[in-house]
Formats: structure tokens, sequence, C-alpha cells
């Protein structure tokens, strides 16, 4: 039943509300009327289990008391303070979060959300090495202003083309599909890295300032580094002077089990670039973690950059009460079991189960399910950047499974797992229920 409070929200949506990344007229987004933990509902009081954890920047869940409290208690404090004034929760979560990056790193400058971390990280790094070249990989997503949407290697750079010529994209490891035609991890850390010290060469070392890479791939498919690779993309930027920027505004914050994904790869990089886990994203926060042989350089030099609201006091509270929430309840720890003792058998289990899995890889609470139309040939189920009918088959999985009341993550021919990260394994173990019978009515329209 339609209430009319509904109705009015639907309204001004619909009527003043332009939306992210749509056609304003061929969408009817869904009234939320509220949220706990790792649900939400509309206003017939319809559940969700929230498997995407809103843009996988919801960690710690829907109305989580201690970060409600620490926007309180701040909002009672002091509500905002500009960029260039010291503030106590600014240092104190820039503290909290260099300590968490590891011993080489020594600042953090502050952004609102990913996108312009990116922006900024890249900035310090053609500052830094005189070069201006950056290189990305394709199958990426780095933030949609205009440096990060040239990097980006996936199809939301197009429609914004013509981009930055300055970037230059690679293919990164991606065993299931390989670009190398490798037999297997090893073989594909071997080539991937053969191929980009090509690129490298080829492009002109001295003219690469930086690459920037997700640790794990994330809405392009949740693409773990074989072992070995982020090693030696560290080598590569070590031998021809290039800064590694790890982007881990999806990964870092405990989605892999991890405080950044990067730390189960045996590798430091130069600049790390976060946002939504970070606080959640209950008020915009984003930054740049910077080595200490790069804060240095901006010792006695101009930084040229900065942004209104660069280390909000809001914001910044909830990112210190978060640090205080991993501690107290052992968050990390938590992703890490329910990664391996209940996603992972799930996932596995359904490639023997369900003909139209493919293929299933991912970490922690961090998974990717890969569709296919042929387990033999690999073909995906639905066409790469497929939409209207062609993408019609992933549209069904997505009604089958918002029906039994799960909200899943979709990209083209995947479906991702990744909840928030206090999700209870009783909820983990009922969504995937719900997944394995979706996949069901894949499967069945598959044989008619
Ligand atoms: N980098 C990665 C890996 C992301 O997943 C995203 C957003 O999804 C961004 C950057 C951009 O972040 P934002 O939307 O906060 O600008």
């Amino acid at each position: 039943m339609t209430t009319e409070e509904e109705a009015l929200v639907r309204a001004n949506d619909r009527s003043h509300v332009f939306h992210s990344w749509s056609v304003q007229g061929a969408i009817n987004p869904m009234p939320v009327a509220g949220g706990l933990g790792s649900e939400f509902w509309d206003y017939d009081g319809k559940r969700y289990l929230d498997f995407g954890a809103q843009l996988v920047n919801l960690n710690l869940g829907h109305q989580h008391p201690a970060l409600i409290a620490a926007i309180h208690a701040q909002a009672d404090r002091l509500a905002t303070i500009q960029p260039a004034l010291a503030n106590d929760v600014r240092g104190e979560l820039a503290a909290l979060v260099t300590d968490a990056a590891g011993e080489s790193f020594a600042k953090v400058f502050f952004t609102n959300g990913g996108a312009d971390a990116n922006e900024n990280a890249v900035r310090m790094a053609r500052l830094f090495t005189g070069k201006r070249k950056v290189m990305a990989m394709y199958r990426s997503y780095h933030g949609s202003t205009s440096t990060a949407i040239s990097l980006t290697g996936d199809p939301r750079r197009w429609a914004n083309e013509p981009s930055d010529p300055s970037v230059v994209h690679f293919h990164g490891p991606y065993p299931y599909r390989s670009p190398f035609y490798s037999d297997g991890p090893e073989q594909e850390t071997e080539r991937a890295l053969e191929y980009l010290e090509q690129t490298i060469v080829l492009e002109g070392a001295a003219t690469i300032g930086a690459i920037l890479i997700e640790t794990i791939v994330g809405t392009n498919g949740v693409l773990v580094p074989p072992p070995g690779y982020l090693k030696g993309v560290r080598a590569l930027c070590d031998k021809y002077g290039i800064v590694y920027i790890a982007d881990e505004v999806m990964v870092g914050f405990g989605r892999t089990g991890e405080m950044f994904a990067y730390q189960a790869h045996d590798v430091v990089p130069d600049l790390v670039t976060f946002a939504k886990g970070i606080n959640s994203g209950y008020v915009p926060l984003g930054g740049v973690i910077i080595s200490r042989a790069i804060a240095e350089y901006f010792d006695d030099k101009m930084f040229p950059g900065g942004l209104t609201y660069s280390g909000h006091p809001l914001a910044c509270a909830v990112g210190v009460a978060t640090f205080g929430v991993f501690e107290r309840d052992g968050i990390l720890a938590h992703v890490k079991d329910m990664g391996e003792r209940v996603v992972e058998p799930i996932l596995k289990g359904w490639l023997e189960k369900h003909p139209c899995v493919g293929d299933v890889r991912g970490v922690g609470l961090f998974w990717a399910i890969e569709l296919v139309k042929d387990k033999a040939t690999r073909e995906p189920l639905v066409p790469f950047n497929a939409s209207g009918a062609d993408a019609a088959p992933m549209a069904a999985f997505v009604a089958a499974c918002k029906a039994a009341g799960l909200w899943p993550f979709a990209h083209f021919n995947r479906t991702h797992v990744c909840p928030p990260l206090v999700i209870t394994e009783e909820e983990l173990r009922r969504g995937l229920a719900i997944i394995d019978d979706a996949l069901t009515v894949v499967d069945r329209a598959l044989t008619v």
C-alpha cells in the first residue's frame, strides 16, 4: 500500500532530484523509510538485507550507535571549522589513519570522497616526480571528477571523453579471462608484470609520474591480484622512479579483513587513497595517506590544492569512532571468519551446483560471482556494458533477489557479495540462501 508520505518522497524525487549515472526519465528510485545494521526498509515495511553495503561504503551498517553518538557529540562541541585551522578530531583521525597504514606514512590530506582523493594523490605524484603521465588499469573505477574519470578503465569514462591525454591504460591480471593467455595465477603475474614493464618502457619511464591501482579491483569484478603481482608493481615503480598510488577507496577499512588490503600483499605504496569505510559514509570523507618522503617534499614547497571541507570535524569524529568500534568489536577478525568459514565454502559449492556460475573469487567480505551462459566457453551471461533487453537475464536475477528481501550488488554479468562488515552469521547465511535461489532462476532460463 502506498502511503501519503511515500508518495511525497517519490514525487519530490522524480520532480527535483537529478540522479547519478542515470537516464533521468527511465528510473524510479525506491523510497527508503529507514535502516538498521545490515538491513533497510521501504514504506511498506518490506526489509532488504543490504548485500552491497549501499555503495560498498556502509562498513559498520546503518545507524551504528557509536557513530551516531560521535556525530551528536561533535555537533554539540563544534560542527565545522575551516581546514587552515588545527582541529582536535581531525588531527586525532590523521594520527590513527597513518598508524594503521604503516610506519612509512606520515600525513593525511583529507578530501570529501574517493574521486577527489585520487585527484589529489595524482597532483602530489606529479609535483613530487616532475612527471605528468599516469598509468591506470582497464577494468577500474577511480571516481567521476575530471582526472579520476580519465583514470577510470570502464565504460563510465567513455561518456566523459575526451579525457586527460596524460593517462595511459594497461591490462591488470584477471586469471579467469586472462588478457595474457596465461595458464594460471603464477604465469598471470609473470606475464602481467612483463607487459607492464614493456608499457612503461614504450611510454617512456621519464614521462610517467604515477601508477594508480585499486589494490583489489572493485566494481569491475573483485579481481584479487595473484601472488607477487603488487610486489612486482612496487619493484617497477622503484626501478623507474614512479609513485605507486593504491586506491583503497572500496577495500580500505576492513573490507578484506585487513585494515588496508595492500597489507596482505607484502607491499607498501607511496600514496594510499581512501573514503567510504573510513566512517561508513555517515558524513562524506575521503583522503590521501602520504609517505614520509612525499610529505617531506612539501615541507618547503606549496601544495597547490585544497577543499573547503577538508577534514570536516563531523566526518572526522565519525572516523575516530570507527577506529574505536573496529578495536572493541574485533571487526577485522569477524570479516576474516565470515569470509573463510561462511562465504567461501558456499560460493565455491555454487561452482558445482549452478550451471550459470562461471567463477567465484574474493576475500573477507568482498566476493564476486561471475555468471555465464556456458561454463565451457565462459561466455558472459550478459554482454559487457549490457543495458536494456541485453541485460534482461541479470535484471531477472536482481528482481528475484529483491522479491525475496535482498538488495544485491549487480554489475554487468556479476553479482558481488559485499554486505556491511557487521553482518551476523545468520543474516549472511540467509542472504546467501536468497542468492542461491535467484541463481536457480538464472539456471532455469539457460536451459529453456
Ligand atoms: N575509487 C574506487 C575504487 C571506488 O570504488 C570509488 C567509488 O565507488 C571511487 C574511487 C570514487 O569515490 P567517490 O564516489 O567517493 O568519489
